[in-house]
């Protein structure tokens, strides 16, 4: 139980309705057990009169009404204080399940990049969502069955002792029997349902995998195959469930058997001491109603044991995730302005996944409001210097400057607040176009809106839309094509109004003319913002104050277009490269 210990801030948060549910169900369960009491109670009164003991009919006759009145009002009480119970015990376990969900959501928000990358999506959502349920069955239902099935054996058992020692004994017997074997079949059901689950999670992977893959699938014709692994997965995971039904099947049939010995137990028992003399006729129904009362608490025993064995490894595994220090610590809290400089000093960075040693000893050095080009191919590590700049990574060697403060003591909310990044395959969420514009600045105005989407060269195709900008895009909406994808995600890094710009090679889908609307209206825009433009085109670059060329890691050359067009190398080639294709 050591990673359930994790819940119980949770337990003491609600302590008061748990407290309450307690009580609750001590009280249901103390009604319930009175029914067999005024059960066996009548039984006596008939036989007594019977045996000639009681000899007035009318006396009886009344006793009885007024018992099975007794009987209606305890049952009605006793379903109304059970239904207390679970509103108390359950509710609270939904509490619990939210809390904790919520805590979840708060820890993966945190988690740096390199999370992400360790963990799969389908992973990560089945520890929020599956284990997180594994767990509320602990805080809910287990607990409740629990105190359950204490008050049940507590009272019933006192009250059976007390009519009879003897025919208690006999009755109880099979109920070790019981507990244990219940307990044994549960493992068995456990460990199969575990597989069953595995089976599950895989068959969301594959399905998840193949939707997201779709277009790849279709064009290349492979659903017959697809399809086919989907059967054995599917096919497999049938088995699987079989194979779990089987154990189920068993446990009712198991249960009842159980009680029925019980029962016969205290038929033929109770019958030698009724015989003796010993006890009255009521009494063996008062038992047999007891047996049939506490049977159900103590089969839960098992069932109960696997609920909190589940929880228990379902804990666990959203512990490890909650035990994660985020790779990147925010230490400094104050508000910072950023002016706009930036300083790589001899940084070399490696990714700790793969071993690539993606930067090596970079130096630059960035004025506010200069705009500076990074050229090279692709895997040459432009892309890298942009996630150190947002900080999506530390470095290890070298120093990265935010004007004169080491990037690692600056507020990193306040830093990225300030910095406008284009992605080099941008992401759009399945809203609005204006909400996904506004992502960058929430409370932005239409009048900022438009003005966005006029400077990255996308409101004409926007206002295009019958939707204009309320077009839903995404799952159900419009798809936009890679340039008008791209021209959106320009616009709302350029709404927020950042002191440094960052396009990652977003201007690769846009035909060259776009591309120089979009650049000399940036240019309009920038003066005080600190623009990183990462590109394969001499046209993005040329006009840039400083423009340097990467590869594999390393600054090959820099300067200003005129500088680099006049010596021999990468960028003269380039040059010359896309000039021949220009004119052809
Ligand atoms: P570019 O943007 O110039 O194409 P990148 O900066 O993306 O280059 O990549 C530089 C090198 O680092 C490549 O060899 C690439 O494989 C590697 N790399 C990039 N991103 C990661 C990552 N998240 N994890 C591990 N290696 C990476
Ligand atoms: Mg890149």
């Amino acid at each position: 139980m050591k990673e359930l210990r994790h819940v119980n801030k949770y337990f003491s948060k609600y302590k008061w309705r748990l407290l309450i549910g307690l009580l609750i169900t001590i009280l249901a369960k103390f009604l319930a057990l009175k029914i067999p009491q005024i059960v066996g109670d009548s039984l006596n009164i008939v036989e007594d009169y019977q045996d000639g003991t009681v000899t007035n009919l009318e006396d009886v006759k009344h006793q009885l009404l007024i018992n099975v009145l007794l009987i209606i009002g305890v049952a009605i009480l006793s379903g109304f204080f059970t239904f207390l119970m679970r509103q108390t015990i359950i509710v609270t376990s939904r509490l619990i399940e939210f809390d904790l969900k919520n805590e979840i959501y708060q820890q993966y928000q945190r988690l740096s990049l390199n999370f992400y990358k360790k963990n799969r999506t389908g992973d990560l959502m089945n520890r929020i969502s599956e284990d997180v349920s594994k767990v509320r069955m602990y805080v809910g239902p287990a607990v409740m069955y629990s105190i359950n099935m204490i008050v049940l054996l507590v009272v019933g058992f006192t009250q059976m002792m007390s009519i009879d020692v003897k025919l208690t004994m006999y009755t109880l017997i099979p109920f070790p029997l019981l507990s244990i074997s219940i307990f044994v079949l549960s493992k068995v059901i456990h460990k199969r349902s575990t597989i069953v689950q595995q089976y599950l999670s895989k068959l969301t992977t594959f399905n998840q995998e193949f939707f997201s893959g779709i277009n790849v699938v279709k064009s290349y014709g492979i659903e017959a195959s697809i399809i086919k692994d989907f059967d054995k997965i599917a096919d497999e995971s049938k088995e699987k469930n079989i194979h779990l039904q089987k154990a189920n099947a068993l446990f009712f049939p198991l249960m009842v058997f159980l009680i029925g010995i019980s029962n016969l137990l205290v038929l033929y028992v109770g019958g030698q001491l009724y015989i003796e003399n010993e006890i009255q006729i009521g009494t063996i129904i008062e038992f047999m109603l007891y047996v049939n009362i506490l049977t159900w608490p103590v089969a839960v025993v098992g069932w109960v044991t696997s609920m909190v064995q589940q929880a228990e490894a379902s804990q666990a595994r959203i512990n490890e995730f909650l035990q994660q220090v985020p790779e990147i610590q925010n230490t400094n809290t104050s508000s910072t302005e950023l002016k706009g400089n930036v300083t790589f000093k001899d940084v070399t960075f490696t990714y700790d996944d793969t071993n690539i040693t993606a930067l090596k000893n970079i130096n630059i050095s960035v004025k506010s409001g200069e705009t500076i080009a990074i050229l090279g191919k692709t895997g040459s590590g432009k892309s890298t210097i942009i996630e150190l700049i947002s900080r999506l990574y530390d470095t290890k060697i070298g120093t990265i400057l935010l004007d004169d403060t080491p990037i690692r003591e600056a507020n990193l909310d306040a830093v990225r607040s300030q910095i406008g990044f284009v992605p080099q395959d941008p992401f759009l969420f399945s809203e609005t176009i204006e909400d996904n514009i506004k992502f960058g600045k929430q409370d932005a105005t239409e009048e900022e809106i438009i003005a966005a989407a006029k400077n990255a060269d996308v409101h004409k195709n926007i206002i295009d839309f019958p939707n204009g900008y309320k077009t839903v895009l995404g799952e159900r909406g419009v798809t936009l094509s890679g340039g008008q994808k791209q021209r959106v995600s320009i616009a709302r890094a350029i709404i927020k109004k950042p002191k440094i710009l960052i396009f990652d090679d977003c201007l690769s889908a846009v035909d060259t003319e776009t591309e120089e609307k979009i650049l000399s209206n940036l240019e309009r825009i920038s003066k005080n913002i600190t623009t990183f433009i990462i590109s394969h085109r001499i046209s993005s670059a040329k006009n840039a104050d400083k423009i340097i060329v990467l590869d594999q890691g390393k600054i090959i050359q820099q300067g200003t277009h005129n500088q680099l067009i006049a010596i021999e190398g990468y960028y003269k080639d380039l040059y010359d490269q896309q000039l021949l294709e220009k004119e052809i």
